[in-house]
């Protein structure tokens, strides 16, 4: 529903800044409303992939399900419950998503955005209700990382075991960079480095509160931020590789270059998020320490996201062939989440 209604709002938005006029301009030629059309246009398309990917992890499961046996039921509520991170995910993801677009398609309407007659102000008003219904988005954000955790101290995760190869890893010093085969090496490899940031931040929390992490709920929020966003960039790699794959790397620039802008946002979210996990667990010098080894984990050579907004602008702005993307292969399933390859 979030996607949907983030197309249609993008639609209008590039429909209008293509016929509004100011500073005898037509404001689709102003760098500031491109940009925003970037934005959006990325965020689409990640949300698009993440629920292609979640649902097909859930078809995938319940096809396995036998319909044939008396417990049918109970099979299909348990390959259900198993992506309730993932689904909370989604959620908390999609509704942040349409919020941010309908907030920047009505900047882009600016004075008749408060107008109704115009489509903006209704999409502000009936996007709100997003982050409240089907669990508010603080609620989600606690069931991710309760999940999370939960799974980790049952052992049925592997979260503590990768907790401490993180740390051994890190204490270690710094290693040779390890050269990744395939396309989109230096992405896969940041979205590798996000997962350890979430790693190490989710270690040095639980090992301070042990079990009373989950009276933390500001700890437990921002351990949700980082999954949140590790997942989504996970997803839009995977799905730009697989374009990759099937259509080359030159027909994939367009997905590649959302997949690099929505990198460079998203990291910059989870370092934040980490340093806060960090400094509200630590002091001293073991915060100092811990301060160091987080700056190592998020040190990656930045993309250039002028000029990628620009290309993805560019092609948003052409007559019919807005949402390109649209035609790019839907991403493969993979057995690669947050629940089971920390
Ligand atoms: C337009 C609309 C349509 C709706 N449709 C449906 C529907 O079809 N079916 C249905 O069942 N319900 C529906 N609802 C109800 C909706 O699901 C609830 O409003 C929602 O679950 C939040 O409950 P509440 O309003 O009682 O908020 P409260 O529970 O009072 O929460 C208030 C605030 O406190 C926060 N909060 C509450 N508990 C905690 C906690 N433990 N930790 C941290 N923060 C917390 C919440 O996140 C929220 O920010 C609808 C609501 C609206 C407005």
């Amino acid at each position: 529903m979030c996607v949907g209604g983030g197309r249609v709002s993008l639609e209008n938005a590039i429909g209008y800044a293509k016929q509004r006029k100011a500073f005898n301009k037509v404001i689709a030629d102003f760098g500031l409303v491109r940009e925003k059309i970037a934005n959006m246009a990325t965020l689409i398309y990640v949300g698009e992939s993440l629920v292609y990917r979640t649902v097909a992890l859930m078809d995938a499961a319940l096809s396995e399900v036998d319909k044939s046996t008396a417990d049918a039921a109970k099979q299909t509520l348990k390959a259900i419950e198993e992506y309730a991170v993932e689904c909370s995910i989604i959620k908390v993801w999609g509704s942040e998503m349409i919020d941010y677009i309908v907030d920047e398609t009505l900047q882009i309407y600016a004075g008749y955005g408060f107008v109704e007659e115009y489509p903006a102000e209704r999409a502000y008003r009936d996007a709100r209700i997003n982050r409240i219904f089907e669990g508010t988005n603080e609620i989600n954000r606690l069931i991710i990382t309760g999940f999370l955790l939960k799974r980790a101290m049952s052992g049925q995760l592997p979260l503590m075991p990768a907790i401490k190869h993180l740390m051994d890893e890190v204490l270690s010093g710094p290693s040779v960079a390890e050269e990744l085969e395939g396309p989109l090496p230096e992405e896969r490899k940041l979205v590798g480095q996000a997962k350890k940031l979430g790693l190490f931040a989710a270690g040095a929390a639980t090992q301070k509160y042990m079990q009373a992490i989950q009276d933390q709920q500001e700890i437990m929020g921002a351990i949700a931020d980082m999954t949140i966003e590790g997942y989504a960039m996970e997803t839009a790699v995977l799905r730009a590789q697989k374009i990759v794959a099937s259509k080359g790397e030159a027909a994939a620039s367009l997905p590649i270059a959302m997949t690099r802008v929505y990198l460079a946002q998203a990291m910059e979210k989870i370092e934040s998020a980490a340093r806060k996990v960090i400094a509200a667990v630590a002091d001293g010098d073991m915060l100092r320490t811990q301060l160091a080894i987080l700056r190592r984990l998020a040190k990656y050579e930045p993309f250039n996201t002028v000029e990628l907004r620009q290309q993805i602008d560019s092609i948003q702005m052409e007559p019919r062939i807005s949402l390109a993307w649209c035609r790019c292969p839907q991403p493969s399933v993979r057995r690669h989440r947050p629940g089971s390859n920390p």
